[in-house]
């Protein structure tokens, strides 16, 4: 177990490990060098780290992630697939053969048997609360770890931050912007959409009646603006 300060950063326990094939570094992509003990390995959630990078690691342990969720949005899973070329998000290893989901929504992979360790922090797509001034809303980036599209560019330090060999890099589900773990934490939070903003129904402008709202206030709204009201699941546009 490592003594150190880095060695429980962000809820992992990492412990020295000799590597016997080529493995690489979750934190930066890059390869571990070295026959014996070239990095570390999480326990838990088996995330892969050089010595070098042990004390900037930002990415939280799967057994920490759930607790760090203020809001928790479920996912909308897919049906089972054999996904190649994709890490789960929650044991960080490979997909491959094994049965596989991901959410239609955020991009977020895990094995089946992971699923009821996947983190809850789905995309919100409705952020308006009823009172609140549009003009103060600001539309933070959702980071999503790992599954890059292939080639991209890291939107900090320009260099490449993709890699098909693990889970690694970040990337915005709203902007699409792409960046490096360590990157992505230097990047302004404030998300402007990107290319899409001219066509995006921004989530501060829809609303889902929520529990800390007055009932008075959401049947008051849904009255109010009926007409615009969605038939699957309640939302309400902020017309
Ligand atoms: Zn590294
Ligand atoms: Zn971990
Ligand atoms: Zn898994
Ligand atoms: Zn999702
Ligand atoms: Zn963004
Ligand atoms: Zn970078």
């Amino acid at each position: 177990m490592a003594d150190d300060a880095g060695g429980h950063r962000h809820g992992h326990s990492f412990s020295k490990k000799t590597f016997h094939k080529p493995t690489y570094c979750h934190h930066c992509s890059d390869m571990l060098w070295g026959l014996i003990q070239q990095g570390f390995i999480c326990e838990i959630c088996n995330f892969v780290v050089h010595d070098r990078c042990l004390k900037t690691v930002v990415s939280p342990c799967s057994s920490t992630a759930p607790s760090l969720i203020k809001n928790p949005v479920a996912h909308c899973w897919s049906e089972t697939v054999h996904h190649k070329r994709k890490f789960c998000n929650v044991c960080r290893k490979r997909l491959d053969d094994s049965e596989a989901i991901h959410c239609e929504i955020c991009e977020y992979y895990v094995h089946i048997e992971c699923q009821d360790f996947a983190v809850p922090d789905c995309k919100e797509n409705a952020t308006y609360l009823p009172g609140k001034s549009l003009g103060l809303v600001h539309h933070e980036h959702h980071w999503r770890e790992g599954n890059l599209p292939s080639n991209s560019k890291c939107a900090l330090c320009k260099k490449t931050c993709w890699t098909s060999e693990c889970l690694s890099g970040y990337r915005c589900e709203w902007c699409g912007i792409t960046c490096h773990a360590l990157c992505h934490i230097n990047i302004p939070q404030e998300c402007t959409f990107g290319i899409l903003e001219p066509i995006y129904l921004p989530p501060h402008a829809v609303s889902i009646p929520r529990t800390e709202v007055p009932m008075e206030a959401i049947i008051g709204v849904q009255v109010r603006r009926k007409e615009t009201m969605s038939h699957n699941n309640g939302m309400l546009l902020q017309s």
